[in-house]
């Protein structure tokens, strides 16, 4: 650390100087990254369990900075949440996963269901249901083929508004999943209530089925719920072999992981599915 002056008193640690300074960095490159066009989208197949085929993507954000580099999602997006720069980045990644969609299914790819993941910044946003349905005319893309990633804090405060809103995304036509199903604020009767279409069991329970039988419970517990409910289930980072048997043998819809395949640039996803179909 830097000596100061013989009066002042550092109250602060090293580490935490960094990490401040760090995270200012990051901000004041983060208000001029969508403009300097540094954000790209990633995108990671979904996988029906029956079919084997890919049906979906997850769209998922990187941000190349000239000097920072790469800079991943957990050191920005909780910045852009606080200052409010989500909202500006949600649209953009909102607008570019269905322009892109749209392309893949005009080169005649398929018809696929893009996922993109909404913060509780974008949810609160007062345009947020006349955007989605801007970004929907403009690209012409079907809104069966859009889902937004929602969580579950996104339904602790205020429910009665939280349930009015979706069901206006609802009505446009688009898919609504809840992402990280089971690590947060869990509760039966927002399930009942809610115009929901599919759960996302969150990978940590998916990590430990074949080793831990309370976290093979728990995931056989939600497929069998989200069934009941008639949602579809999805599970998340499923990286071997043995998971994806556990999954498929419990009846789980689709899966996503490693295992299939990491979150790929455009060009790489469009070859895999180039390569998949035969084309
Ligand atoms: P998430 O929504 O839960 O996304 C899944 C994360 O798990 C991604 O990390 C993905 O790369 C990673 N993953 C996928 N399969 C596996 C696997 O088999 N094993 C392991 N260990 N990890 C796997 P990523 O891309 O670093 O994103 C982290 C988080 O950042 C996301 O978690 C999401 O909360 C947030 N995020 C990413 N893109 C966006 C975005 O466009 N908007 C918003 N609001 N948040 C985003
Ligand atoms: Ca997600
Ligand atoms: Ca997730
Ligand atoms: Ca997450």
């Amino acid at each position: 650390a830097k000596k100061l002056g013989r009066n002042n008193f550092q109250f602060y640690t090293p580490a935490m100087n960094e990490e401040s300074l760090e995270r200012v960095r990051i901000e004041s490159a983060l208000r001029n990254a969508l403009e300097r066009n540094e954000f790209v989208l990633h995108y990671q197949p979904q996988v029906d369990l029956q079919t084997g085929r890919i049906v979906g993507m997850e769209a998922l954000i990187r941000w190349k900075h000239p000097e920072l580099g790469m800079v991943p999602p957990s050191r920005f997006i909780g910045i852009a949440e606080d200052t409010g720069l989500i909202v500006a980045i949600g649209a953009w990644v909102m607008r570019t996963a269905c322009a892109q969609n749209k392309a893949w299914q005009d080169a005649g790819l398929g018809k696929l269901r893009v996922a993109v993941n909404l913060s509780a910044r974008q949810f609160s946003a007062a345009d947020l249901v006349p955007g989605i349905e801007a970004v929907l005319n403009d690209t012409g893309l079907d809104p069966s083929c859009l889902e937004l990633e929602l969580t579950e804090s996104l339904f602790m405060s205020d429910v009665t508004p939280a349930v009015e809103l979706l069901h206006r995304m609802k009505a446009l036509g688009i898919n609504l999943s809840i992402d990280d199903f089971g690590t947060g604020y869990s509760s039966f009767s927002y399930l009942s209530r809610f115009p929901i279409d599919v759960l996302k069991i969150d990978r940590s329970f998916v990590n430990d089925i074949t080793h831990d039988a309370n976290d093979a419970a728990i995931v056989a517990s939600i497929i069998a719920l989200a069934h009941n409910l008639r949602l579809s289930v999805i599970a998340e980072g499923v990286e071997t072999a043995e998971q994806l048997d556990y999954l498929r043998h419990q009846g789980c819809d689709e899966m996503q992981g490693y295992y299939f395949s990491k979150p790929l640039p455009a060009n790489e996803f469009e070859q895999l599915l180039r390569q998949r179909r035969g084309l």
